[in-house]
């Protein structure tokens, strides 16, 4: 990604990634700003601007690190080097928090981050494991940062407890080699091949996150797919029979042996219609009023007879391709 304007924190010129940024893209036009959070010109653009904004880079210091804790397959989510993303799924669970702000933040002092990550886990009488990529996709913001390879060497070499993260991206090549020591897990998501062109622009396609997934067990990295976000357009059951086809037809055997699945169904809202009808006025409604519960300026889920068919359908899918493997929640 080359970034149309970078908006900085001044401080963060401070500290290593900051000026390891500065000099990558010191061709790019930087604009100064107080605070990360609130940058009024970007604030007030339109709708519209939605996908420009999302070319533009935010660096800053995090502040917050807050640990809240979890229990799908971690045990906290950790705030870390990033919030936002530059790609644009339509759905995509950051606009909740940010809106049409969502655009990609990083933060530059990662090494505040590891070591109170580090400490947490050694302080801990269990190994625990830290859910780092709830918040932005890491391996995306890794081809700007490096920040995905410093951190899986550096909290590999402690020793204790696990880091994970999800991901709709197949640039691995940097993480095949690293000193990882089984203390990472790499969840791949997954969605058939239709909805991630037609909904989640700018991610990588289903063939290469298989492949992503295949090097990164290949050199020992712990595994999973998560289905996720489940979306029931109108020929849903054959989309997704087909994704478990594909699946069950290029995972290599050594990822079947391991792989855990996580299933999420969509959760659609208000803000996503608005910003998506003006910013993406060709792209396909994912809003159906005759299977979908909430009405007005609140959140859209399936309803509960659609939501049931759906989840008997994949753990039908799952179980038939994959019968030795965990589905470890289905939400
Ligand atoms: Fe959001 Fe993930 Fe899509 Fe990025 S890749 S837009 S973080 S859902």
């Amino acid at each position: 990604m080359i970034p149309n304007i970078i908006y900085y924190e001044e401080e963060s010129l401070n500290y290593t990634l900051g000026k390891s940024l500065y000099e990558k893209y010191k061709s790019a036009e930087w604009v100064k700003i107080e605070n990360h959070n609130n940058i009024p010109e970007l604030r007030s653009n339109p709708n519209c601007e939605f996908a420009r904004m999302k070319q533009n880079l935010v660096i800053g210091i995090r502040k917050t690190h807050k640990y809240v804790p979890n229990s799908k397959t971690s045990d906290f989510l950790v705030p870390y080097t990033s919030s936002g993303c530059s790609a644009m799924c339509l759905y995509c669970y950051l606009v909740c928090n940010y809106n049409k702000c969502s655009y990609l933040r990083l933060f530059v002092n990662r090494e505040q981050m590891l070591g109170k990550l580090i400490k947490s886990s050694n302080h801990s009488s269990t190994e625990l494991t830290f859910e780092i990529g709830s918040n932005s996709d890491l391996v995306l913001e890794n081809t700007i940062t490096g920040n995905l390879e410093w951190t899986i060497e550096n909290f590999g070499k402690n020793e204790r407890g696990y880091i994970t993260l999800p991901t709709k991206f197949d640039m691995v090549d940097s993480l095949l080699n690293l000193e990882h020591k089984g203390r990472t897990i790499i969840r791949m998501s997954v969605n058939p091949q239709e909805i991630i062109k037609k909904v989640e622009f700018g991610t990588s396609s289903l063939i290469n996150r298989v492949k992503a997934l295949n090097s990164l067990k290949e050199a020992g990295y712990k595994i999973g797919i998560l289905v996720a976000p489940v979306i029931l357009l109108e020929n849903w059951e054959a989309l997704y029979k087909e994704l478990f086809n594909i699946l069950a037809d290029t995972l290599s055997q050594k990822v079947k042996n391991e792989v855990f699945f996580e299933v999420i169904f969509m959760t659609y809202s208000y803000v996503h219609r608005m910003i998506n009808a003006e910013a993406f006025p060709n792209a396909i409604d994912l809003y159906n009023k005759d299977i979908m519960t909430g009405r007005g300026r609140g959140k859209y889920c399936y309803n509960s007879i659609t939501r049931d068919k759906g989840e008997e359908l994949l753990r039908f899918e799952i179980t038939k391709h994959f019968p030795k493997n965990k589905i470890m929640y289905v939400v």
